[in-house]
């Protein structure tokens, strides 16, 4: 290692932080929750969560837990190999198997993380004769996943339609051979649902198939969670949906793939996540399984996910805050100026609420903001409370 090489690196992190950009951890001493503590110089300190994706509370549910325990005693601790070695065990069948159900697809197929399950999707599936459409919101897996395939890259404005359409007629007159529109379900900077009954009419017009990456829907938004394509009515439109374990479903840590039997089938065959990265522990593939069971039926938490969305969304704009509307419980409360955002986050730390300011490059220069998401392990009093430690932040920096 050469000195010059550690200097070079050492001014990169000093810009990082001139910058503010500088991300510090905060370490945690509970298990994920709505409460939660954190360290604080050999102190444990309280806070109230209120950005975690832990929208249904599952986190720490004791039935996953208990499952996730039996399989250690029953399937042991790790599987040391890749799936088609030696690596699947009637655990991971049963979760794909599951997963496929609970989305309506033919067969799913794991990976480590979604991040793994994006980037391992277009290169198998498409080659240099065919196109993707792509929207510029689109989570980074999909953008590294999208630049790993030799299909031609098509970009449209973030949920523009029209520009979507220009797109996929620019493809059709470039010969595309297949093309795929590709989309976030949810938009997690800014908590909106994809328009996708227009991008399947649109996709249905020019002969192109959908693929919804619905990581921060899948579990808590539609009927029985089974997130942004039933909750819009198109289903049976979708063409593949990626997702992941590591949200909704228990938040442990895994991604998938569900889709036609063969796109799984050449998806174990092809793709490299799959192929060269070892198989999911089998206590977070059977609490992850738990946590589907759990999430179909749990009508009742996600009725009061959306009631605690609308007791801090009506709130806090009752308080002045300006928030982005949306249908999510993902509520941005917008600051606008990156070092507003860090101000706030940091007053709220002092007030004992647990939140994380977004500034560029994560969003666009001048809309800063702080990114609140709701979990069903809130209550009316959690709420309420944060809503007025925020009013009590902005009054200490003289915002609201
Ligand atoms: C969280 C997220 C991912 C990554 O999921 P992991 O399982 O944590 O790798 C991918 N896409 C979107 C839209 C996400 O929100």
């Amino acid at each position: 290692m050469t000195a010059s090489f550690l200097d070079h690196i050492t001014a990169t992190l000093g810009t990082i932080r001139t910058d503010g950009l500088y991300k510090a951890e905060r370490e945690i001493v509970t298990p994920q929750s709505g409460h939660i503590a954190i360290a604080d110089g050999g102190q444990r300190r309280p806070m109230l969560n209120l950005c975690a994706n832990n929208y249904l509370g599952l986190a720490d549910h004791p039935e996953i837990i208990a499952a996730a325990h039996q399989a250690l005693d029953t399937d042991g601790f790790g599987m040391a190999s890749v799936r088609f070695i030696c690596g699947t065990q009637t655990v991971h069948r049963a979760l794909e198997r599951s997963i496929a159900d609970y989305l309506g697809k033919d067969d799913a197929i794991l990976f480590a993380a979604c991040f793994d399950a994006n980037g391992g999707v277009f290169e198998p599936l498409l080659e240099a004769e065919d196109a993707i459409i792509s929207d510029s919101l689109n989570h980074a897996s999909i953008i590294d996943g999208v630049r790993l395939s030799k299909a031609k890259r098509y970009r449209y404005a973030n949920s523009d339609m029209d520009e979507l359409e220009t797109r996929l007629k620019e493809a059709e007159k470039d010969g595309a051979r297949f093309k795929l529109i590709v989309t976030d379900g949810v938009f997690s900077m800014d908590g909106y649902v994809a328009n996708l009954p227009a991008i399947c009419d649109l996709a249905s017009r020019y002969g192109a198939m959908v693929m919804v990456d619905d990581c921060h829907a899948t579990g808590h938004l539609g009927p029985e969670g089974k997130g942004t394509p039933a909750l819009t009515g198109v289903g049976h439109r979708v063409d593949i949906v990626t997702g992941t374990l590591g949200k909704t479903l228990g938040g442990a840590m895994g991604g998938f793939i569900a889709a036609a039997q063969p796109i799984i089938d050449l998806l174990r065959q092809r793709a490299r996540p799959y192929l060269f990265s070892n198989s999911l522990a089998p206590a977070v593939a059977a609490g992850s399984l738990k946590a589907i069971e759990i999430a179909r039926k749990a009508d009742d938490r996600r009725l009061k996910l959306m009631r605690n969305t609308s007791r801090f969304r009506e709130g806090m704009v009752k308080a002045g805050f300006e928030v982005l509307p949306g249908e999510t419980p993902i509520i941005p409360v917008m600051l606008h100026e990156a070092s507003r955002a860090q101000d706030m986050a940091r007053e709220l730390d002092r007030r004992g609420i647990y939140v994380a300011g977004f500034f560029f490059p994560v969003v666009p220069k001048g809309r800063a903001r702080i990114r609140t998401q709701m979990s069903a392990a809130l209550d009316d009093a959690d709420i309420d409370r944060a809503i007025d430690a925020f009013s009590d932040a902005a009054r200490s920096l003289g915002i609201v």
